[in-house]
């Protein structure tokens, strides 16, 4: 076969001449110039994007209550209580986001924003997170203490928004579908029960504004977030179908849940006093309550969902720290892997981390920095010595725990 002269080259796409054109590139049988591979790109990006899209309704409709729990026991541990709460939310809010596709319902199903109440470190942010990832929609974290009232200093409300649209990589379509996580909404509680003078434009007044977004509304959105860009455009964005999780410790709210329970339980015996006083009193948590700690009812009844977190105990920690998928003995032992040593961390050694993670009143968030304070060592010894295995017990932890900045914090 003869080869083609260079005049009769031409794109087998769009037929245009080799001088027509940037590039050429050559196929098997054809050619193809620069300026079709861009569009064809183009079309693959847009359908992936609608492929994503289906795909979300896809996961959204095959995964059960129960699937969900399922899927986040890989990665919590414990909070049975809250993660049934917020499975069944979840799934109520993505079947009402499914029933929006078919024609005029009679019946609209509301949303199924939520309020979690537990100890700083209980797993709060974790739950919220684990349960976004699972169902592959955007997902954000906001800190409602930077919040304050429009015009004053601080994050406004919509800067919530502002994350989430670029956590869904500016798709306005798919973060009008994502999840929220607003930490600490128990800081934003009314700062006292009498009106005063001045404005409590970090407490209520941010939980007025947030009510505009909680309802369903377009809210206009500055897409690099903040008020430093006043010259960029706003984006549209419907907050109908984003889920809000709200998280927060409400610390000294047992005192309010003790007195309401007292005062409802007509006959208060001495049993259920001890009873009451045992387990987590945080169990009895209700609307009343955290209305009386300072939300207002406005927002609470915009969150129809209230659950709550355990305080973590030792055998939580320990599980904690060894069972999840990404635990992190887990993700130590692969690091010593790595370097071809077999890390073995006796029981002794796991109490002791835990223990000190109680005493220290670290939760599960200070596990990372006594593993690291135990195992910085070893870490940096390991590549060079060659040894196979690399047993780490009760005594070389205490050694190196001692040496450690974080032995000296004192507690609280
Ligand atoms: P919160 O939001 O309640 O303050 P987080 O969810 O941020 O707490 O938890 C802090 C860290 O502690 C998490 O990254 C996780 O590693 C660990 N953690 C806390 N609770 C749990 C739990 N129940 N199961 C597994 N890990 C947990």
């Amino acid at each position: 076969m003869s080869k083609p002269s260079e005049e009769s080259i031409r794109c087998s796409f769009c037929g245009r001449e080799k001088k027509e054109v940037n590039i050429l590139i050559a196929g098997i049988t054809g050619h193809i110039c620069d300026s079709c591979i861009s569009q064809a790109h183009l079309i693959i990006k847009e359908e992936g994007g609608i492929k994503s899209k289906i795909e979300i309704e896809k996961t959204l409709s095959l995964l059960t209550p129960k699937e969900i729990v399922d899927q986040l026991n890989l990665h919590v541990i414990g909070q049975d209580e809250a993660k049934k709460v917020l499975s069944v939310a979840v799934y109520n809010h993505y079947k009402r986001l499914l029933q929006k596709n078919q024609v005029q319902n009679a019946i609209e199903i509301e949303k199924s924003n939520v309020i979690m109440a537990g100890e700083t470190g209980t797993g709060k942010t974790l739950l919220a997170k684990s349960i976004a990832k699972l169902l592959n929609v955007p997902f954000c974290i906001a800190d409602a203490t930077v919040l304050t009232e429009a015009g004053y200093v601080g994050e406004d409300v919509e800067s919530i928004l502002s994350r989430l649209l670029q956590a869904a990589n500016y798709d306005v379509q798919s973060a009008e579908k994502g999840i929220v996580f607003i930490d600490e909404i128990d800081k934003v509680a009314r700062k006292s029960d009498n009106p005063s003078i001045t404005r409590d434009v970090s407490g209520e007044g941010v939980q007025q504004a947030m009510l505009k977004l909680l309802e369903g509304t377009q809210v206009s959105v500055p897409p690099q977030g903040g008020r430093k860009h006043p010259e960029q455009k706003m984006v549209q964005i419907d907050t109908k179908n984003i889920l809000f999780i709200c998280g927060g410790a409400f610390d000294g709210i047992s005192k309010i849940i003790r007195r309401r329970v007292k005062s409802q339980s007509i006959g208060f015996n001495s049993k259920n006093e001890h009873e009451f006083s045992t387990e987590n009193i945080l169990s009895h948590i209700n609307q009343l309550d955290i209305k009386k700690y300072g939300l207002i009812p406005e927002l609470i009844g915009r969150f129809p969902v209230l659950t709550y977190l355990h305080p973590l105990t030792k055998e939580t920690l320990i599980s904690i720290l060894t069972e999840p998928q990404n635990a992190l003995i887990k993700q130590y032992v692969k690091l010593f892997e790595m370097d071809d040593v077999k890390l073995i961390i006796k029981d002794e050694v796991l109490n002791f981390i835990v223990e000190k993670a109680i005493l220290l009143k670290l939760g599960a968030r200070g596990l990372r920095s006594i593993c690291e304070a135990i195992l910085t060592e070893s870490m940096f010894r390991a590549p060079e010595n060659n040894i196979k295995e690399l047993v780490i017990d009760l005594s070389y932890a205490k050694k190196q725990f001692s040496k450690s900045k974080i032995s000296q914090l004192k507690v609280a």
